[in-house]
């Protein structure tokens, strides 16, 4: 089983907004599955398919209770703020006190073409969002406030300039 490269800052694919999937096939069960041990080995809790380098709406997650895949997700309900200290392997090794909503209600199919309906509270709603912000093509960084926002792009522009190899996560 393949493990992809993780597409980081500055790659323009983790801009783009994801096409939705209109098959369900062999082809993107195994996507599910080589993106799941790609999100293991970083490691990490989440993985959207933008994040190694394909425009479409599917992504992965386990936040303890073993991997789920999510096909074209949407978020239908979302409550409260939640503050929490956010990162993501596409801007390696940063993180943030980001605040977003605590709760969300996401609905999406799964691989067999199923519709679920998940409910996302603290980290799973965490990991919820920020996998769903991946496929619009919005990075944490645009969750950031003013001053984090300054800082971030310091950091990545210096990262930019040394030609920082940390980059290659
Ligand atoms: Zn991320």
């Amino acid at each position: 089983m393949a493990i992809f490269p993780i597409r980081v800052f500055g790659d323009p694919v983790l801009r783009q907004r994801a096409a939705e999937i209109e098959d369900i096939d062999a082809k993107l069960v195994r996507l599910s599955e080589e993106m799941i041990e790609t999100m293991y080995a970083a490691p990490g809790v989440g993985l959207a398919a933008p994040q190694v380098g394909i425009e479409r709406r599917i992504f992965v997650y386990d936040v303890g209770e073993g991997p789920v895949t999510v096909i074209n997700p949407a978020i239908l309900e979302s409550s409260g703020e939640w503050e929490y200290e956010e990162g993501c392997l596409s801007v390696p090794d940063l993180h943030w006190t980001i605040v977003r909503p605590k709760q969300v209600h996401l609905v999406g199919r799964d691989l067999h073409g199923n519709e679920i309906s998940i409910e996302g509270d603290e980290l799973l709603g965490r990991v919820l969002q920020h996998e769903l912000d991946h496929l619009d093509g919005v990075l944490l960084l645009e969750r950031l406030d003013k001053d984090q926002h300054k800082q971030a792009m310091r950091v990545l522009r210096a990262r930019a300039f040394a030609g920082d190899s940390s980059l290659d996560a």
